[in-house]
């Protein structure tokens, strides 16, 4: 990427965002796995005005864009991002209770969503305790556990084009996956209404501790991780698989196979994404070997990586 364009887009975004814009922000510390190198440029924004800012600039220098939520989805190289990363602030984390509805922005947290909803004796939410992430990364992943997923929520999605143009869909427009769904890849996604069942608030209190103690009996909660790893081919847990091929605690640097659940990665304190990179597609190369299938990654990869180790 250009230096002058980079810089360029910089003065602009920071005129108007001002300390709401960096350059050359580590990402580690911005994502679960704690790896990763810098943004060329980190920004947040509060508002929409702030987001049709960062929209048009990024246009305007022809700059790539990628929108991070809580990052908890992510392995991010170490050699960073070329271009604009974008994450959403202060006016996109409002989140409200109506009825049976809740309407939060897309940076509001799952944690706090699961909150609001047992305050106001809402039940459907249980199974996203222990989701690290944000209402836009759950949609754009279609977050899931203990057999339900946000996609059964949701009752509508407010997305914002790159041109900055507002769209509502409708449940009805919008179709939810396994952990995808056919939500625009270069939209963002600004807003949502989750449409919940009203519950006892003691069965709703009770849910939650068990989904949550059930998640910290079987991950690796204690170290900087990513979440589930692969996508559990049709019928079978790729933790299962993982186990079988005889990967767990299989370690490369301080990138391990959790001992704990195999389809963990976890950080033991000084990884590198390279490490973590190499010893998933060890991983999903001996799966292969063993068994003939092919894990799909469920962990987005961000930044340049080694295609040499790909599995072909
Ligand atoms: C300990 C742990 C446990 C986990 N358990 C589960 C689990 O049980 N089930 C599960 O499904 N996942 C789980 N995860 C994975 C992760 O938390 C989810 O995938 C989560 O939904 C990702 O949200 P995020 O905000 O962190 O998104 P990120 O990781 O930041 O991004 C993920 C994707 O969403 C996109 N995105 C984010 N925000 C927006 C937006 N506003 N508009 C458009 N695109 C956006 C990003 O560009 C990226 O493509 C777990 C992770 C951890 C660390």
């Amino acid at each position: 990427m250009s230096n002058r364009y980079v810089n360029r887009a910089f003065a602009t975004l920071q005129k108007f965002l001002r300390e709401n814009a960096v350059k050359d922000k580590i990402l580690a510390k911005e994502t679960t796995m704690r790896v990763g190198g810098p943004a060329e440029i980190f920004v947040v924004a509060d508002s929409l005005d702030h987001l049709k800012v960062v929209l048009d600039t990024a246009q305007e220098w022809d700059l790539p864009l990628f929108i991070m939520g809580k990052g908890s989805n992510l392995l991010v190289s170490d050699s960073g991002f070329s271009g604009i990363v974008l994450r959403l602030g202060r006016d996109f984390m409002v989140k409200r209770a109506n009825g049976s509805k809740i309407r939060a922005g897309a940076a509001a947290t799952l944690p706090s969503l699961v909150q609001i909803a047992s305050r106001h004796s809402l039940g459907g939410l249980c199974f996203a305790v222990g989701i690290p992430g944000s209402l836009g990364g759950a949609l754009v992943m279609n977050a899931g556990a203990h057999g339900s997923c946000i996609g059964n929520l949701v009752a509508n999605v407010i997305t914002c084009s790159k041109k900055c143009e507002l769209k509502v869909l409708e449940k009805n427009q919008i179709s939810f996956e396994y952990r995808r769904t056919n939500l625009e890849k270069d939209d963002i996604i600004v807003e949502a209404t989750l449409s919940l069942d009203i519950a006892d608030m003691d069965a709703i209190k009770h849910q939650m501790e068990e989904y949550f103690a059930k998640r910290k009996n079987s991950q690796p909660l204690q170290l900087p991780n990513a979440g589930s790893v692969f996508k559990n081919p049709k019928g079978t847990s790729a933790g299962k698989l993982i186990e079988e091929a005889g990967c767990k605690s299989m370690s490369i640097g301080d990138a391990e196979v959790s001992a704990k659940h195999a389809n963990f990665i976890v950080n033991r304190g000084h990884a590198t994404a390279s490490e973590v990179y190499a010893l998933l597609r060890i991983v999903q190369k001996r799966v292969f070997e063993h068994r003939g299938i092919i894990l799909e990654p469920e962990i987005e990869f961000i930044g340049e990586f080694d295609e040499a180790l790909m599995l072909k």
